[in-house]
């Protein structure tokens, strides 16, 4: 959103804003799944958002990355409203990377291909240059020895990390997390959590829909607490895991801590 300057700004200073949802309505058909979501998210900030199964969550986060349209208000990313289609959508996406619950890789391309895929086909970088990127990023979340290998060949964890090693050659200005553990085998969690702790920490701006508690103790900036397509309550892990405000919230993490 632009913000007003004050006459003694010499020049504009971009906003820490990077991603603003505004008064962001969306109807299922008779069904109102987000209601006047107003969000933003600022640069190098994780925030994870939770809330029951059947708030928005995952509505939103495919808001965010137009895989969703809304009915009303507005979503801004770096200050450019969202794209409706073409060229423009595929440079949204670029800039905005997802990682699903399922990990929704190419079965049929190994490791190394899906994670050069839309670097050269979208951002045409040449193949060498995609590829020893890939390699970087592979080694970056400990797959570096799997790059030849299928998604089949892999455990779930090392698919979810391949998937987060796929987004980030995409430089994304912000990545999107839905429920990336919740597919996993227990054991395979950490792996995958670490690797995403490791990225909140080198400065990434995330959104992240989990239910490890935990994870959000240690990485998130601010804790999004939402119920019935609405945002109930906002805080800090701290605050917000120990002195919890509103009885939705308060009933919510009864049940799951
Ligand atoms: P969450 O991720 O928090 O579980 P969702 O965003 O997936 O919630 O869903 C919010 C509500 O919208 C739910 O009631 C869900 O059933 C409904 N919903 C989600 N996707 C669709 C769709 N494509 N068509 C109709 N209803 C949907
Ligand atoms: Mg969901």
């Amino acid at each position: 959103m632009t913000k007003v300057m004050s006459a003694t700004h010499r020049r504009a200073v971009p906003s820490t804003d990077l991603v603003v949802l505004d008064k962001v309505n969306k109807h299922y058909g008779p069904l109102h799944v987000l209601k006047d979501i107003d969000l933003a998210v600022s640069r190098g900030e994780v925030v994870v958002l939770i809330g029951p199964s059947g708030s928005g969550k995952s509505t939103l986060c495919r808001a965010i990355n137009r895989l969703e349209t809304i009915d009303s208000g507005a979503i801004t990313v770096d200050g450019t409203p969202l794209p409706t289609e073409g060229r423009q959508l595929a440079r949204l996406r670029a800039e905005v990377g997802m990682v699903f619950q399922g990990f929704n890789l190419f079965a049929h391309k190994t490791v190394l291909d899906n994670v050069t895929l839309a670097p050269v086909k979208v951002l045409k970088q040449n193949r060498r240059a995609a590829e020893q990127r890939a390699h970087e990023l592979l080694d970056r979340v400990g797959i570096g020895s799997q790059a030849h290998k299928y998604p089949a060949q892999l455990s779930g964890g090392q698919q979810q990390r391949v998937a987060i090693a796929r987004a980030l050659a995409m430089d994304p200005k912000v990545i999107l997390f839905d429920e990336p553990t919740s597919a996993l085998d227990p054991e395979m969690v950490n792996e995958v959590l670490d690797v995403m702790t490791a990225l909140a920490r080198d400065g990434m701006t995330m959104v992240v829909v989990t239910h490890e508690m935990g994870f959000a103790r240690r990485a998130a900036d601010r804790v999004v607490f939402m119920a019935d397509g609405q945002i109930v309550e906002e805080n800090t892990p701290h605050e917000f895991f120990d002195n919890p405000r509103s009885e939705r919230a308060q009933a919510f993490l009864a049940k799951i801590l």
